[in-house]
């Protein structure tokens, strides 16, 4: 070790959501660690974002550990219902309701709950570079700081919390694990743009939230109006990236569906990022390394929701964590638990998405309007999906009515079908490593399949 080296038991890379949700999970549990954020630390917390946070995932957090859900201040508005309007003229209600929250605000206090823990160590303005191998194991981070002098920090742990980018796992080398891609393909990734913008008198949107289509997006893209105030609203676009849209700017497209609905507003902030659009990382953890939040694919690849699950990770992350550090295991069998718990949780709510998204490639948008019109979905049928968190569905029946169209009535069959495979088979993640291999083949049989 060199002067400058420093040691630890954690090393959580990223004070996002997930980074904050563990580091607090941690402090609780009296497990010393280092929690590194390449931003400022007033930055802590922002983030360009849809800002829609699920009073369910919180409150889950609440109940888990006691993480107080969004108050006060961090609330922008508490939005009563959610609006998915697929073709112009044709309209769903989603029961569903959510907020707008300040994520500046709400990072900020947990990071501010620190304080609390004294075995937590917070290091921000540290931009992690490089991941440290040593005997087939992750054993810590190089790690350069804003004079540009380079540390290296070494824990038993090191929890990639750093979103997308995944700074930790893209520098794992396969002879570690081949459990999980290095670099996201492309054909995996959202790209997205927000804005932030006031509107000169009160906006049509109090208290809701809306997912729409529009000629001007590539498909399968969407364009969303969240509000956050009576004249604040947050305003996006994203699309899964593939070889026909990848030449679409998204910045572009926001301005021109800005100017056709918004002609008068003012924008106040605007910024783009990308999500993930897969399904969980087929394994989170290796030999001394786990990943939470973005940085393991948990964004919901069809709403974007993303944060929820982040804070989530990190209370199981936590869990597993305390109990490699209580037995001085720190292997990849030690924190598999935790594969078979993110996958059970996740598993069917983004193989829905993935089927989602595959219909959006395969259907043209017109005959979307033709599911709609004839009833063969209608919005009990999105109130089943909602609630009882099945796909069978009255709709399987209906598709006999649509015959004039049959070849698009067999996709949004397979569609279902491909949903409902995809469940089955994340409930029946395997228990332990051995049965990886086996298990990964059949997802990605089903994941590979075209509508
Ligand atoms: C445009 C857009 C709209 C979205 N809308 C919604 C929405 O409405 N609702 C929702 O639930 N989700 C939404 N999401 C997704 C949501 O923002 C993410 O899922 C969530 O922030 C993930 O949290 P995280 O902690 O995993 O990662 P992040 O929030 O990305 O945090 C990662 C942290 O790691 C740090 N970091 C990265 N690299 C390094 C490095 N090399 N060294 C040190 N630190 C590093 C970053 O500075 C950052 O603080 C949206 C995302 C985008 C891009």
């Amino acid at each position: 070790m060199l002067d400058l080296d420093i040691k630890t038991d954690v090393l959580i890379v990223g004070a996002g959501p997930a980074g904050l949700s563990l580091a607090i999970n941690l402090g609780k549990k009296h497990i010393p660690c280092i929690l590194v954020d390449q931003k400022p630390r007033s930055k802590i917390g922002y983030k360009p974002c849809g800002d829609a946070l699920s009073p369910n995932s919180t409150r889950r957090l609440f109940e888990l550990c006691g993480i107080l859900q969004p108050k006060g201040e961090e609330i922008s508005e508490d939005l009563a219902s959610a609006h998915f309007r697929p073709v112009l003229g044709f309209e769903l209600e989603i029961p569903f309701v959510s907020q707008t929250i300040d994520r500046l605000e709400y990072g900020q206090r947990l990071l501010k709950s620190l304080v609390d823990f004294p075995l937590i160590e917070i290091k921000h303005s540290h931009k992690v570079v490089d991941t440290i191998v040593k005997k087939n194991k992750v054993v810590g981070c190089k790690v350069r700081l804003e004079d540009g002098k380079k540390i290296n920090i070494y824990a038993k742990i090191v929890a990639d919390c750093s979103g997308v980018p995944g700074i930790v796992r893209r520098n794992i080398p396969e002879t570690i694990s081949s459990k999980f891609p290095k670099k996201l393909p492309n054909t995996e990734i959202i790209i997205s743009y927000r804005e932030i913008i006031e509107t000169p008198k009160l906006h049509d949107y109090q208290y809701q939230m809306r997912i729409e289509y529009h000629e001007e997006l590539p498909p399968p893209g969407y364009f969303w109006i969240f509000s956050k105030g009576e004249t604040t609203l947050n305003i996006g676009v994203g699309w899964l990236i593939n070889e026909k849209n990848k030449h679409y700017n998204a910045k572009n497209v926001l301005q021109q569906l800005r100017n056709k609905f918004f002609p008068d507003a003012k924008v106040v902030d605007g910024a783009g990022d990308l999500l993930t659009g897969r399904l969980p990382l087929y394994s989170l953890v290796a030999d001394g390394f786990i990943a939470c939040g973005d940085a393991g694919a948990l964004v919901n690849p069809i709403s974007g929701e993303g944060h929820g699950p982040a804070l989530l990770s990190g209370f199981y992350a936590s869990e597993i964590i305390e109990k490699t550090v209580r037995n001085q295991k720190y292997d990849e069998e030690t924190l598999w638990e935790y594969n078979k718990k993110i996958w059970n949780l996740y598993g069917y709510d983004a193989g829905l998405g993935i089927a989602v998204h595959k219909l959006l490639n395969a259907v043209p948008f017109s005959d979307f309007s033709y599911l709609f019109e004839r009833g063969i979905i209608s919005q009990e049928d999105v109130d089943a999906i909602m609630i009882s968190y099945a796909v069978k569905l009255p709709i399987a029946k209906k598709i006999y009515q649509g015959i004039r169209k049959p070849r698009l009535l067999i996709k949004v069959a397979k569609g279902i079908l491909l949903a409902e495979k995809i469940k089955k088979i994340s409930n029946n993640y395997p228990s332990n490593p051995d049965g990886f291999d086996k298990w990964v083949k059949k997802i990605k049989k089903i994941e590979k399949k075209k509508l």
